[in-house]
């Protein structure tokens, strides 16, 4: 997979347009709110009478920053006021609470992950009241094979505090670093220290954490290739096991905070292409495994090893390891997934506090999978985390002729073989490493619901 040698700018510009990052299928645009509370308990209640239920997946959002980064997209509240935090927790241990009791006793919480906003502008006292309360209405794995992560700011966390949240049971960790350029900083107001964030990852390996991740973002106002290469040998130097390197997407009609930026400082396209060339580059050099979708991990990563034997998923986190699982999402705007459902809370804190108060779960839309939904979630898992589809394996699990089935989605990439993207053979679907890079454009074909015209509103585009 990471075979990566050449980036053809004529390709990535024909099928770079906009295209959604198919953290699920179908994706939240499909979310109605006619799915509601008791929707959602039905999903549950049959995920409980499984013959055999799913191990369970915890999202714990923590929507509040103490600073705002001019480029951010996230559902956040920025706020030095401590005591509109403490209101929320209260209100979350109640949701955890009534979640909680929704799911068999038995079931076991195998991945947990707090995000944000900022998990970190909570101090150590906060977030262990949260696990404590996460641990006495969940079965919490105690496993060594437990994913239980956490998104780190590091001008919010010292040494000490790192150790501190192995202690609560953590053992893996996110960073967000993005570029260490003082100008770029500066220009997207986040300032951090390079040589405090450095000495953080070492921290967190010697507290014991299993997995550092560490996440840049390319295309910010000021960068050049050469400013950002100097960021990534920097972080290179620190060995994380996993790198996400993001591409930023400017929209300031849709993203008030993005209003900010100077747009006439945002790299034009061609120099967008050179920083993600040179970055795929060097990290490929340094011995990282391109996973696909920006995310890279070491040869021995876990992520790694997965994506090789065919276990690799797909989760509104990125790439996991996991095994299916049923995601619980708690706090405000998160999105769940049980069985065939999606559900997602209330995003607005004052509603979604107001829900709980009157004792509701504060459910504001989801989706009931259907067949259909199920299948093609099945080919667009199965391009964006093996990169290849067998036909064989998708008609005896779905029950049907693929080739029949999916007559006009062949048609379609009929082009994007002669483009080098894709093999298409009697057997299947095989991407290329050139298609590798647009892995999204690919299964796009296979989304029944993508509107035709994009007009690149709703989405990102894909590099
Ligand atoms: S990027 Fe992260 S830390 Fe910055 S404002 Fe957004 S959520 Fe907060």
């Amino acid at each position: 997979m990471n075979k990566i040698t050449s980036f053809p700018t004529e390709l990535i510009n024909k099928y770079g347009l906009a295209g959604p990052r198919y953290t699920s299928y179908p994706t939240a645009l499909q979310f109605h709110e006619g799915f509601d509370a008791e929707a959602y308990q039905r999903h549950v209640s049959s995920s409980n009478d499984d013959l055999i239920p799913r191990p369970l997946s915890l999202y714990v959002h923590l929507p509040f920053c103490k600073e705002l980064c001019y480029y951010c997209a996230c559902n956040k509240k920025v706020t030095r006021n401590t005591q509109r935090a403490e209101i929320y927790l209260q209100h979350l241990k109640k949701e955890i609470e009534m979640q909680g009791r929704l799911f068999d006793g038995d079931r076991q919480v195998i991945q947990l992950h707090f995000g944000g906003g900022t998990p970190t502008y909570h101090d150590d006292q906060q977030l262990k009241t949260i696990m404590d309360h996460l641990s006495q209405n969940f079965l919490l794995s105690r496993s060594d094979s437990r994913e239980f992560s956490i998104e780190i700011d590091p001008r919010t966390v010292s040494e000490e505090r790192i150790a501190y949240l192995a202690e609560l049971g953590l053992n893996r960790v996110s960073m967000g670093i993005q570029d260490f350029d003082p100008a770029v900083q500066k220009a997207v107001n986040r300032v951090q220290d390079e040589e405090a964030t450095l000495r953080l990852i070492d921290a967190a390996r010697s507290s014991g954490f299993n997995s550092v991740s560490v996440d840049l973002i390319y295309g910010l106002p000021l960068q050049t290739a050469k400013s950002f290469e100097k960021t990534i040998d920097s972080v290179l130097t620190a060995r994380p096991d996993r790198l996400s390197v993001y591409n930023y997407a400017h929209l300031p009609h849709l993203f008030k905070a993005q209003r900010m930026i100077n747009s006439d400082e945002v790299p034009p396209p061609e120099v967008r292409l050179q920083l993600m060339a040179s970055t795929i580059s060097k990290l490929v050099e340094a011995g990282y495994v391109y996973i696909g979708m920006d995310h890279f991990a070491l040869p021995d990563d876990e992520l790694t090893i997965a994506m090789k034997d065919g276990t690799l998923q797909r989760n509104f986190q990125g790439y996991s390891t996991c095994r299916e699982t049923d995601l619980i999402g708690l706090g405000v705007s998160s999105i769940g997934k049980v069985g065939n459902s999606f559900v997602q809370n209330l995003k607005d804190i004052r509603d979604w506090q107001a829900a709980i108060d009157d004792g509701k779960l504060p459910v504001w839309r989801g989706l009931s999978l259907s067949r259909e939904d199920r299948l093609r979630r099945g080919v667009i898992s199965a391009i964006m985390c093996q990169g290849k589809v067998r036909f064989g394996e998708i008609e005896s699990r779905y029950d049907i002729d693929f080739a029949k089935h999916f007559a006009l989605e062949l048609e379609l990439l009929e082009p994007l073989q002669a483009d080098g993207l894709i093999k298409l053979t009697d057997f299947g679907i095989d991407v290329t490493p050139t298609g590798l890079l647009l892995l999204r454009a690919i299964a796009m074909q296979f989304d029944e619901y993508l509107i035709k015209d994009l007009q690149g509103k709703a989405y990102s585009k894909v590099i």
